[in-house]
């Protein structure tokens, strides 16, 4: 056992896990990365911290300022403790229609909220642009920019990548991930790519989201709708610009559901939605790899960050996502 130096050095090195239930199913080994184990508990701990640093190299924020940023959260958990880590203040822009958990986590860690109407991409109210008006009218402020700033994705070519190649001894035969910034799968596709060019990179995409049109047909089209947090994306950022991808799977939040559920109830990992439709596309890839196949992929944040949803019986059940096998126990 090491001792950290310092609470940001907690961030990254997180732990890689066989999981059982999903490896049984594929009839393969898949491992899951452990975000949920980052100290602000997801994956987006990791570009938090590169792109704060990134912008610290290259002289734009000066002591005291201040980090704004549009998110569904979890990047501004991720900010907000880099910030206060390092003495800056944060604001936060998020669609109100995300937990209420991420909400009070950003509140406790002394964010300023703001919170907007769920809004497309082109309307100017979207929490992307109203995040980006904000930094330009706060003195000495950066806009963190997620999505185009690529600090996000060298995060999982030098960090959630190595991690990986080291913790399956360099076996690795594919590795999939949903995409919202698209940093993850951007990331850790480059970074795997260039260990090995024959690692398999899938995409797993929600329903709602344009991705997987664009790498099955070249077009941006999307369908359906998801309640998955944090993923599902309609263009194509500067993050996932050149991302290797060489498949892709649309997964049902049902088919993730049924992971997340799993996972919970056989295995004891509480998650959260994205990580379910992980699995799933995990589970997918490796059927498709063969008998024996190693397929890694990320455990995206922590489930306690949905009890009021995920885990709430009634939103389940106002989702349609109850499953057969507890509508027949109750
Ligand atoms: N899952 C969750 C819960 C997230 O918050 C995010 C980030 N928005 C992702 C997955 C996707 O990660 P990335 O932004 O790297 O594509």
């Amino acid at each position: 056992m090491q001792t950290a130096s310092d609470t940001l050095s907690l961030i990254g090195h997180t732990p890689l896990v066989r999981l059982r239930g999903p490896s049984e199913a594929a009839g393969a080994d898949i491992f899951g990365k452990c975000e949920f184990a980052n100290p602000g508990a997801s994956v987006k701990d990791r570009a938090a911290l590169f792109i704060v640093e990134d912008a610290e190299e290259r002289g734009l924020i000066r002591p005291g300022g201040t980090i704004v940023e549009g998110t569904a959260g979890n990047t501004g958990i991720g900010l907000a403790l880099v910030a206060n880590a390092k003495g800056y203040r944060t604001i936060i822009v998020m669609p109100e229609t995300q937990s209420r958990e991420k909400m009070d986590t950003l509140r406790a860690l002394g964010a300023e909220l703001v919170l907007v109407p769920a809004a497309p991409y082109s309307n100017p109210g979207h929490f992307v642009h109203t995040s980006r008006r904000l930094a330009e009218e706060t003195p000495n402020a950066i806009w963190a920019n997620q999505f185009d700033n690529i600090a996000n994705r060298r995060a999982h070519i030098v960090g959630t990548a190595e991690e990986i190649w080291a913790q399956m001894d360099g076996r690795v035969d594919g590795f999939t991930c949903a995409a919202g910034t698209g940093g993850t799968i951007a990331g850790v596709g480059l970074g795997l790519k260039a260990k090995d060019e024959r690692v398999c990179i899938a995409l797993s995409d929600p329903h709602g989201a344009a991705l997987y049109d664009y790498y099955a047909h070249g077009e941006l089209r999307s369908e359906g709708s998801s309640v998955a947090e944090g993923i599902g994306q309609g263009r194509i950022t500067a993050n996932l610009e050149g991302a290797p991808v060489d498949t892709q799977f649309r997964i049902s939040d049902a088919e993730g559901y049924e992971w997340v559920d799993r996972l919970l109830k056989e295995e004891g990992l509480c998650l959260g939605l994205s990580s379910g439709i992980n699995v799933a596309g995990a589970v997918r890839l490796a059927r498709q790899l063969g008998p024996g196949s190693r397929v890694a992929t990320i455990l995206c944040d922590t489930g306690f960050r949905y009890l009021s949803t995920l885990y709430n019986r009634e939103w389940l059940e106002a989702k349609g996502l109850v499953r057969e096998r507890d509508l027949a126990m109750s």
